[in-house]
């Protein structure tokens, strides 16, 4: 089959001719109501209660001790590193195939990304390439692993579930745990994605979820820290919210904080989007399943869930045979006002990245060479 008929039917699962969208929000909820209390009430900044109901809930869904509240994905990363220990001049494994978010809060904690392969199926960080290169360069010190190459700590590995897709979270536990290395999950794209049941973002010492425009719950901008550790969770409010010390009326701040505080306007929303993630993901699964059966037997794959792990469909995509096939069909469907999008370019190609190490990349190269997202939002 042609493109003609991929678009025609992405045009009728959408029920538009018109522009289609890669993913769209949706506010029929509480959205209004919550955001109009905030405004009644005054409090629609650093104080409120939507900042707690928001916190609760999401360490509820993601299945944690506790949750932090951030204005975006990217700063809850770039605290996030900070509360697992990595320190100036460190190296943070990660992959290259991700959105630069990941790579930038590395960056702002002036650590160096280390950029290993994606396995091909979860097109999330691969285990047997982060034990290959702790096997060929690591070495255990009493202060942590070193890479004896560079002479640099290597102070976490950060896996993220590419449009929702959990990276092979046991075998990557493993290898990090007998390496003595954290784990922080970037799991901005995964709210409501499960590994053998567990949520993602709770299986490392830390998660981070996001709630920028085009995730699955939005709030305009927003993420979330996870982790099980109490006592993080509140070294993690205390940094976020500028280090203060809590006083009847002085000004007390005992280290350099962050005003990474979400603001309450914001929170309201996520509570009330987030009243809604479970109707959101059985909506998109009912897509990715009309997609499934629609592209069965095409040379267009269309990617579904692994075994053992439930995918949230966040960003849904296909696999082209080749880039000639994925430029073509890039090409015909956004000339037909249908939005597809290639998966991002690997870090090292761009500029403040080139210089960093990295692997093979064999699968990395693969697959950004044929993934294209496909327009994936929630339907009415
Ligand atoms: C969206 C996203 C982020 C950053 O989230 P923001 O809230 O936009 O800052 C980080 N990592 C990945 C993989 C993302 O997709």
């Amino acid at each position: 089959m042609g493109y003609k008929e991929t678009i025609q039917f992405i045009q009728d699962k959408f029920n538009s001719k018109d522009f289609i969208p890669l993913h769209a929000p949706v506010f029929n909820g509480n959205e209004r109501k919550y955001v109009m209390d905030t405004l009644d009430s005054t409090f629609v900044s650093s104080v409120g209660a939507y900042v707690g109901l928001s916190e609760k809930m999401m360490a509820e869904i993601s299945q944690t001790t506790k949750a932090v509240a951030v204005v975006n994905g990217t700063a809850g990363l770039q605290i996030a590193l900070q509360m697992a220990g990595v320190q100036r001049g460190d190296e943070v494994i990660t992959q290259a195939l991700t959105f630069v978010a990941t790579a930038n809060a590395i960056h702002y904690n002036v650590a160096e990304p280390v950029f290993l392969d994606v396995d091909y199926d979860t097109m999330g960080l691969s285990p047997k390439a982060v034990s290959e290169f702790l096997e060929e360069f690591g070495e255990r010190r009493e202060s942590g692993t070193f890479n004896k190459k560079t002479g640099k700590r290597i102070a976490a590995c950060v896996p993220m579930h590419t449009f929702g897709f959990p990276v092979h979270l046991d075998e990557l536990m493993t290898v990090c745990a007998e390496w003595n290395i954290p784990i922080i999950e970037d799991a901005a794209e995964s709210l409501g994605s499960y590994y053998k049941g567990k949520h993602t973002g709770s299986f490392g010492k830390l998660g981070v979820f996001s709630f920028n425009g085009n995730k699955i719950v939005t709030c305009g901008g927003g993420g979330m820290i996870v982790t099980q550790n109490e006592e993080l969770g509140k070294l993690g409010k205390h940094l976020t919210t500028t280090a203060k010390v809590p006083h009847p009326y002085e000004y007390v701040h005992d280290q350099v904080g962050y005003n990474f505080r979400m603001p309450n306007l914001n929170a309201a929303l996520v509570c009330a989007q987030l009243e809604q993630l479970d109707s959101f993901l059985a909506n998109k699964r009912a897509l990715a399943q009309d997609y499934a059966a629609f592209f069965t037997g095409q040379n267009i794959k269309f990617r579904t869930e692994l075994e053992d792990t439930q995918a949230n469909y966040w960003l849904m995509c296909v696999e082209l045979e080749n880039i000639e096939e994925r430029n073509a069909f890039l090409t015909a469907t956004n000339e037909a006002k249908t939005m597809t999008r290639p998966i991002w370019q690997l870090m090292y190609r761009l500029p403040m990245y080139q210089h960093c190490y990295r692997d093979s990349q064999k699968n990395s190269e693969f697959l950004e060479e044929r993934i294209v997202n496909i327009p994936s939002s929630v339907r009415s």
